[in-house]
């Protein structure tokens, strides 16, 4: 008889449901068994449980959700060599195969087993949205989707990992120069993390923004200088006035339809990241033209890759302001509450515990 574990499984129709599934055992000489500390729900969650899902979520009904996960290794396959049990862990869901075209052309976020694009290959495997994910007691991982994080990082802090990842995947692309300034439109998890990253990246003017006070009370916890309100206010012509009618350096879109906006409030030769997602057969209205005449460079954001050594070392120092970043921590019992905050704007990040340590 084996020992069972309350899950929350995805059930089809936009349903999460708890059901005893078996606690997982060692399979393989690779696995690694992590007892789930905490788990991190995001927007993808919300994209996978709407009817009919978001076009980049549709996973299988019978998965285990959660996929932004941190906890402590129970028990390892005979060749795991990197962390023992005991040690704390990152997940990094999204590990690499290291075997199809792209991994061995160094591109290992677009790794078939990561891709969920229709209409380009891929046989995506992600943790808690492809195969079973962190929401239980324990979840299965490999040897190489864990890595170790110092013990005295509070584990709810580092269900944030991967978060912190996507920031510092897009902001490398632009290398952020100390005294630039910088626009953040949208203030959900991904835009506070970014905010929270370019202020300790040394820029100057940091504005934001954000429909929901909420958002833009943690933005200024996060460093912004200024936020700016655009039901109330024009972004554009309130971005020009802040910075010397100049506009901004550096332009990060954390909303999903705001790259018109971007061009706007973009200065000459200025960079804009797209970390927004919005629906495969979304289509906005740009001006083309401010493009090609302000010279701008725009970066597209996906995942997190090469990043998580990084996001534990910036995880380690304590350096970023998580406590106005996670609104909401809640046992594992009580997830459908935190999906609802999530849906309503009343929380920011919100973090899962299915174990207390
Ligand atoms: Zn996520
Ligand atoms: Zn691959």
């Amino acid at each position: 008889m084996v020992d069972t574990m309350k899950a929350a499984v995805f059930q089809g129709e936009g349903r999460l449901e708890f059901e005893e599934r078996p606690i997982p055992q060692i399979e393989r000489a690779d696995h690694v068994i992590v007892e789930v500390g905490a788990v991190g729900i995001c927007g993808t969650d919300l994209h996978a449980l709407k009817v009919p899902p978001g076009t980049l979520s549709r996973i299988p009904t019978g998965v285990i959700m959660g996929h932004e996960i941190a906890g402590r290794v129970a028990e390892v396959g005979e060749d795991v060599l990197s962390v023992k049990p005991g040690d704390h862990v990152l997940v990094d869901q999204n590990a690499p195969c290291g075997m199809c075209e792209m991994c061995r052309r160094g591109r290992p976020n677009y790794c078939i087993s990561i891709r969920n694009v229709p209409g380009f290959p891929g046989a995506p495997n992600t943790y808690g949205l492809f195969q079973d994910g962190g929401l239980a007691k324990y979840v299965r991982v490999r040897e190489l989707n864990v890595i170790r994080i110092d013990r005295s990082v509070p584990i709810w802090q580092a269900a944030v990992a991967e978060p912190i990842g996507v920031g510092l995947h897009g902001l490398r692309k632009v290398n952020v120069r100390v005294g630039e300034t910088a626009v953040v439109l949208g203030a959900g998890p991904i835009g506070l993390v970014v905010t929270a990253l370019l202020k300790r990246s040394g820029v100057g003017q940091l504005i934001v923004v954000e429909p929901l006070e909420l958002r833009r009370q943690a933005a200024l916890a996060c460093g912004a200088t200024a936020v700016i309100n655009p039901k109330e206010a024009d972004t554009v012509e309130r971005v020009l006035a802040e910075t010397n009618g100049t506009g901004a350096d550096i332009v990060a879109e954390a909303v999903g339809w705001t790259l018109d906006t971007c061009i706007q409030v973009a200065s000459n030769g200025a960079r804009i990241i797209l970390y927004g997602e919005s629906e495969l057969d979304d289509v906005i209205p740009i001006a083309p033209t401010l493009i090609g005449i302000k010279e701008l460079e725009i970066y597209g954001v996906f995942l997190a890759p090469f990043v998580f050594e990084s996001a534990r070392s910036i995880l380690e120092s304590g350096t970023l302001p998580l406590d106005q970043i996670v609104s909401h921590r809640l046992p594992l019992e009580k997830v459908h509450e935190g999906l609802d905050a999530l849906r309503d704007g009343r929380a920011l990040k919100v973090v899962i515990h299915p174990n207390e340590f």
